[in-house]
């Protein structure tokens, strides 16, 4: 029985915990401790209610690729909840400070979960079996001997570690560590505010803007708005609701939007909206989200520095998040899952060393 420590229970974490775990009928086992430092699961996957509405104050949207976020659900038993963007919305526009242009958007499959992204992490930590889940359980030091990972005042020391920390956090885990870094220390990170809104079905005198799922905005629009989202005309489950549900997201290069206020983020939004989309009753209801250092923006040339290849003979470390194969959900649950044969290459090679 091989111990595996994970560190960050957000998507990636999470994943790679059910990926091993799901190894395990392979033939391979392990007891595993993931390891939290705040008091809930799912990392930037969070969701609000409004009227028992879900709505999403970090990633709404779930791309369908192979052993992606969409497989996911299903293998989670969570598929009925999938809904797909609605029939008559309009595709996004892209606004550059001066008008609006269609936005040149890629061609994929979006899903959501009608109840909430937040069911995904929940689910997901309620199927494993072999994992013990520690919340409020910062991970500051990490040492490695030839025992393996030394983790805070944790006593065993564990032969296998997985960081699935966001890269903005590594560089202090790392300091102690003989890994190379520097791949680390080249990632710069962007900041995203979210500030969601519901608005009475009549607010809005023109109605023309929101028939799209959103925008994109331009950095030459210098508005420190990124996008915008109208959840409601966005997604089919939310389109009848009788309430219109925009979000707005701010953060432009150089700007630190999770220092704003409530009131700075709320005024912000009222002024984007009024004028984007002309006069309006007032919201009824807001919430925010602060998202610190959340984007990783790797280099276009950037290459994983670690190969595939293993050693059996040293502790293990391994590596998940979206500065590995993309930024987004369905990347992140791809890295877990080539992380967890990794691992699980690693284990059997040790299995059979241990053996002869
Ligand atoms: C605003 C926003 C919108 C997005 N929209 C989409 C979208 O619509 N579709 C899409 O596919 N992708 C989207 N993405 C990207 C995607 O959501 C993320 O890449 C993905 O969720 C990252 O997951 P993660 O588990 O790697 O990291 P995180 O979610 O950041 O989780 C890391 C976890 O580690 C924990 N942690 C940190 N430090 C420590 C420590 N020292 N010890 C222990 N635990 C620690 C954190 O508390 C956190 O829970 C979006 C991202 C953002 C920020």
């Amino acid at each position: 029985m091989t111990r595996l420590a994970i560190i960050g229970a957000g998507i990636s974490g999470l994943t790679a915990a059910y990926a091993v775990e799901q190894l395990q009928a392979e033939g391979l086992s392990a007891e595993i401790d993931l390891f939290e430092a705040s008091d809930r699961l799912g990392g930037v996957i969070q969701t609000a209610r409004y009227k028992g509405l879900a709505v999403e104050m970090g990633p709404d949207s779930l791309v369908d690729r192979p052993r992606g976020p969409v497989e996911l659900c299903h293998r989670l038993g969570l598929g009925e909840q999938l809904v797909g963007v609605s029939a008559t919305a309009k595709p996004p526009l892209m606004y550059d400070g001066s008008g609006f242009e269609p936005y040149p958007a890629v061609e994929t499959r979006s899903f959501t979960l009608a109840q909430g992204l937040d069911q995904l992490p929940k689910t997901l930590a309620q199927t494993l079996r072999h994992t013990t889940i520690h919340l409020r359980h910062a991970i500051n030091e990490c040492r490695m001997s030839p025992d393996g990972w030394h983790l805070n005042d944790v006593d065993d020391p564990y032969p296998a570690l997985i960081m699935a920390l966001p890269a903005s956090r590594l560089g202090p885990l790392l300091r102690g560590v003989p890994v190379d870094t520097e791949w680390v220390v080249q990632i710069r990170h962007q900041s995203r505010a979210i500030v969601a809104a519901a608005y009475d079905g009549d607010s809005f005198s023109d109605t023309s803007l929101l028939q799209h799922t959103g925008l994109m905005v331009s950095p030459d629009a210098k508005l420190g708005l990124t996008a915008l989202t109208w959840l409601s005309s966005k997604w089919a489950h939310l389109s009848g609701s009788g309430s219109i549900i925009c979000r707005t997201f701010w953060g432009a290069t150089g700007q630190n939007p999770v220092d704003w206020s409530d009131a700075e983020l709320r005024s912000r939004h009222e002024d984007i909206l009024t004028k984007l989309a002309g006069p309006h009753a007032p919201m009824v209801w807001m919430a925010v989200a602060r998202h610190e250092n959340a984007l990783p923006q790797v280099p276009s040339l950037f290459k994983w520095p670690y190969p595939d290849s293993i050693n059996p003979e040293v502790p293990y470390l391994g590596f998940v998040g979206p500065y590995r194969i993309g930024p987004g959900l369905s990347d992140c649950i791809a890295a877990s899952w080539e992380e967890a044969y990794r691992y699980a290459d690693w284990a059997r090679q040790l299995a059979m060393a241990e053996r002869s």
